[in-house]
């Protein structure tokens, strides 16, 4: 059997994915994750496309996470009279928060966001529809922000507004996030997205939220998009479990050519930080209409994987696309040819620091042991998952096997790069059964052979989080050989 990819594929679902057929051909493809996107379709939709998920997941005895993206407060116009209006550079137009939802004309437009007109002072300019047209403030009279049109162009009902710069202050979660935050806690989703964190404390709002409605295993993954949000990176950071290099709302507001040393430093610092991060937004943006993806896209892929990141995401390639399970197929034989180059060989990951728990003490000797020995894979039985998670924060190349009986931490682990969930339960069995009948599966699949050691680590007892205490290495054979296989 081919090397597992270490790199994770996120695809989102939407229309195209509910084509019949087409979601069981997407997560063949390879998907690791699958992202709902709360700013389309309506609930039933959701909750159809994760039951459907979690059917094929036990189906092929294979986990698939799933990943909520909240819509969160992006700032929007309101509708036009008569349908699109076009823009003329020179020309006068007005935002006007007081304006009706379908008034808008070519001289004004109603905004959904009454807090406009206090975040804005003249000069400052406005992106609308993702920087496609500028307009420059010229004054704030009320509820209207007077400005004239620098870059113009065709503007439809409900497009997006940044300010360049960033500083547009609306709350990360609205009513409708509060509400989308019980749903997903409902569906038992292992990630909750939060779209627009200016702050650690929108992380943390949102974190209790989810606890509060039920969904207490859910990681929670900050999508930095926003200007403040680089600003306060390091504090989002700590208070997430994941982030994602939200490319599209980011570029608009910091400017493209600033994203590849921004998407550079976030995956350091969020890997150095025991944080995972996906790398999201265009990058087989052509793939919408096209078979193939563009050479620029086959290196941006790549150019993520060597980054370091955990996950590459596909938005609108699967969600809306022509060819979802070719994009997916794409990226699968960029990340695998990309891995191919180990970019770092010597790992400095947190070796000056005095680690204040057992647990993960274990997992950082285990990484010591495995990359200065013969070490083939790690297996880590454990309930949370996070020995796997500081694990795989140590670029090793090496597999690590993750067993534990919480189908939840089994779907948690699929976003972390080079780490796998096993669908078996530890508590099924006795230790030793359970190291025979995984090192004979693994063996089975061609991904351990005759000689090689593993590293296993486990606690004194199976059930207690926090407990990892254990670290053992084995020899295959001495396992192959137990009577308890040769009886299956
Ligand atoms: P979105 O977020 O797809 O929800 O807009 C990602 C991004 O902005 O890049
Ligand atoms: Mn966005």
């Amino acid at each position: 059997m081919a090397k597992p990819r270490r790199t994770k594929i996120l695809a989102t679902l939407g229309p195209a994915t509910d084509q019949p057929g087409a979601l069981q051909r997407l997560l063949a493809a390879g998907v690791d994750v699958v992202r709902i996107n709360l700013s389309h379709g309506d609930v039933e939709d959701h909750r159809r496309r994760v039951s459907e998920v979690r059917e094929w997941s036990t189906a092929h005895q294979r986990r698939v996470g799933v990943l909520v993206d909240l819509q969160g407060p992006k700032i929007r116009i309101e509708g036009f009279r008569d349908g699109p209006v076009q823009l003329r550079e020179g020309d006068g137009f007005t935002l006007d928060a007081q304006m009706g939802a379908e008034a808008g004309s070519k001289e004004a437009v109603g905004i959904a966001y009454s807090g406009l007109p206090d975040d804005v002072v003249p000069g400052d300019e406005l992106l609308l529809d993702d920087g496609r047209l500028v307009l420059r403030v010229d004054e704030v009279a009320g509820s209207a922000v007077k400005t004239t049109v620098v870059h113009g162009g065709e503007l439809s009902a409900r497009k997006g507004i940044n300010r360049r710069g960033g500083g547009l202050s609306a709350p990360a979660l609205t009513d409708k996030d509060r509400r989308d935050i019980a749903t997903a806690a409902d569906l038992g989703v292992e990630f909750l997205a939060v779209s627009f964190p200016r702050s650690a404390a929108d992380i943390e709002e949102a974190r209790q939220l989810m606890i509060d409605a039920g969904g207490r295993g859910a990681g929670i993954v900050a999508k930095i998009e926003r200007a403040e949000a680089i600003t306060a990176a390091d504090e989002i950071i700590e208070a997430a479990d994941a982030i994602m290099v939200a490319r599209g709302d980011l570029g608009v507001e910091i400017g493209d050519a600033a994203l590849p040393e921004v998407q550079k430093r976030l995956i350091q610092n969020a890997r150095q930080s025991n944080r995972a991060v996906i790398t999201a937004t265009q990058m087989m943006e052509s793939m919408i209409e096209n078979p193939i993806p563009t050479r620029a896209e086959v290196f941006d892929v790549a150019n993520a994987v060597l980054d370091g990141t955990d996950a590459v995401m596909l938005s609108a390639e699967t969600a809306a696309g022509r060819y979802p399970d070719r994009a997916v197929g794409a990226m699968d034989r960029v990340c695998r040819e990309a891995e191919k180059n180990r970019t770092v060989t010597v790992s400095h990951h947190r070796l000056d620091e005095v680690f204040c728990r057992v647990d993960e003490t274990i997992a950082m000797a285990a990484m010591y042991a495995a990359n200065h020995f013969a070490i083939k894979a790690l297996i880590v039985i454990t309930e949370s998952g996070s020995t796997a998670v500081w694990m795989s924060r140590i670029s090793s190349g090496l597999p690590i096997y993750v067993l534990t009986r919480h189908p939840q931490t089994r779907g948690r682990v699929t976003l972390y790069r080079g780490v796998y969930p096993l669908e078996i339960d530890p508590e099924q069995e006795d230790l030793d059964a359970l190291k025979s009948r995984l090192l004979e599966r693994l063996s089975r699949q061609g991904l351990l052979t005759q000689g090689d050691h593993v590293v296993v680590t486990h606690g004194d007892s199976i059930g207690s989080s926090g407990g990892t205490n254990t670290l053992r290495i084995i020899c295959v054979d001495d396992y192959l050989n137990d009577t308890s296989i040769s009886k299956s």
